[in-house]
């Protein structure tokens, strides 16, 4: 059993067929990421198909800018554009021949026909149709001898209506009804083939084993189901996605709910290993509370049985906080060169042993990698004092002007009386502890006051790090000019 089982496995092909017309949604990358998942646990392969026959809807740019987002996630492909594999060319509109061999083999079964009309022709019908209170079909206006089929005329399917009952990895046990099949073109008149062909013929031609897709195209299915009965080819394993629907209310996610294209995302300071642990949470779990995971967890632990029905939210706010979860992750090494491009300009000069100081201070607290210059610009350069840093925070805005230069004139004298050589975390936080019991204050207050006029920053490390990495000097200096400040 368990070596069927293997052999079962080491077969597994799954594949992303985008459409190049433009910006990669969020979820044309969940498919992608669920393919490629399910691909790399099995050791099958993951193709990656270009649909380009829509040439009105093409948009130039499109299918390298979705390679490129594909390999910024780390979500590699072994066939397809640019890689040679036995089952090419990859990009549909190099494929014709292929579908017009394909669609003779259905003209010579008596299972496809040149259709005739105009599109004039075919609203009359569509009118009638709706006049009478019928349902639509064009296998209802299927011509009584119809023209030999030659260029500039569709090419229609001749289905043969049926009920079917099939399984669905995602959407359980489905079934419907004969009335839904249809006559669908299968070779428009502009010599492309329609998706509803091309994707049956490519998947059968490229051995996939498993269609993963959006629930666009879920109605479709039976009369997919009856082609690839004409077509004589077996069925792959179907999954469909559930929708990913927008932050507020139970709308579908469009680009408007602020969902932006994933070389946006990188720009921003989004790391590849939050995104795709985001993206794949869209809609699956493991059935257990854990909620980040690393790449290769995903890799072992997806299933296709537990992508959820319903649909899933998209809440950038925990993308942000798994972000910042997996930026905790990486190895310091590693954060380095992620952070390379993030540097405040004034940390240009300083040497890479002082980067990496303080780069291993700010990790924990870094949410982007955009965040690095907010986080520690103060340790390159001179803030600048910021009164209304002072009014906006709830511990510090009470303090009269009097009370706040006590404090720091009390920090500043004891923190001289530190020795130089011994300016580190563990002696400052004895003398922070000190000098919360002589002036009495909540640590709240003084932390954030000593914090603030030593960095006018929104937030710091730890402040013993923070003083430690800074160094003597600087806080006495950085103190005294904020007591001078504050008195004038
Ligand atoms: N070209 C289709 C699309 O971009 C692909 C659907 C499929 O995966 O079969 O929506």
């Amino acid at each position: 059993m368990l070596s069927g089982i293997l052999i079962y496995m080491k077969h597994i092909r799954t594949r992303f067929a985008p459409s190049p017309t433009g910006f990669l949604h969020v979820g044309g990358v969940r498919t992608a990421l669920f393919a490629w998942l399910l691909a790399r646990q099995s050791n099958g392969q993951f193709i990656l198909r270009i649909e380009d026959t829509d040439k009105a809807r093409e948009v130039e740019g499109s299918a390298a800018h979705i390679i490129k987002c594909l390999s910024a996630l780390g979500v590699d492909y072994d066939e397809g554009p640019n890689k040679t594999g036995e089952y090419g060319p990859y990009l549909q509109s190099e494929r014709l021949e292929i579908y017009r061999t394909w669609a003779q083999k259905l003209i010579d079964s008596g299972r496809a026909y040149a259709d005739p009309y105009t599109s004039e022709q075919l609203q009359a019908f569509r009118d009638e149709a709706r006049a009478n209170k019928r349902a639509f079909l064009y296998r209802n206006h299927r011509p009584e001898n119809p023209p030999t089929w030659e260029a500039g005329m569709p090419l229609r399917f001749k289905s043969d209506p049926k009920a079917y009952a099939w399984h669905d990895e995602v959407m359980g046990d489905l079934s419907t009804g004969p009335e839904v099949v249809d006559d669908i073109i299968l070779i428009k008149s502009d010599g492309y083939p329609t998706y509803n062909f091309a994707h049956i013929v490519d998947d059968a031609e490229m051995q996939i084993t498993h269609v993963i897709r959006g629930q666009e195209f879920i109605s479709s299915q039976p009369t997919y189901l009856n082609l690839y009965e004409a077509l004589e080819v077996e069925r792959p394993i179907f999954a469909t996605m559930p929708h990913i629907l927008a932050e507020t209310g139970g709308k579908k996610l469009s680009k408007r709910d602020g969902a932006k294209d994933i070389l946006d995302y990188i720009a921003d300071g989004y790391t590849p290993e939050a995104l795709i642990n985001f993206i794949a949470s869209l809609g699956w779990n493991d059935g257990t509370e854990q909620e980040v995971f690393t790449r290769e967890e995903l890799v072992a632990k997806f299933s296709l049985d537990r992508v959820q029905r319903s649909g899933a939210r998209f809440d950038a706010r925990r993308l942000l906080w798994m972000n910042g979860q997996h930026i905790r992750m990486l190895p310091l090494d590693e954060l380095e060169q992620r952070v390379e491009n993030f540097w405040p300009a004034s940390a240009q000069d300083a040497s890479e042993a002082r980067k990496r100081q303080i780069l291993s201070l700010v990790q924990d607290r870094l949410k982007t990698l955009t965040d690095l210059p907010i986080l520690s610009s103060y340790f390159f350069e001179e803030p600048d004092p910021n009164w209304t840093m002072l009014q906006d925070n709830k511990q510090l805005k009470k303090l009269e002007q009097s009370e706040s230069q006590q404090m720091l004139t009390a920090a500043r004298e004891t923190f001289t009386t530190i020795p130089d050589d011994n300016f580190q975390s563990d002696t400052i936080q004895n003398t922070l502890n000190s000098l919360l019991e002589s002036t009495g204050q909540k640590p709240a207050v003084l932390f954030s006051l000593i914090r603030l006029s030593v960095s006018w920053a929104p937030f710091s490390p730890a402040l013993p790090d923070t003083l430690a990495a800074l160094g003597k000097d600087t806080v006495i200096a950085r103190i005294d000019r904020s007591l001078g400040a504050l008195s004038e």
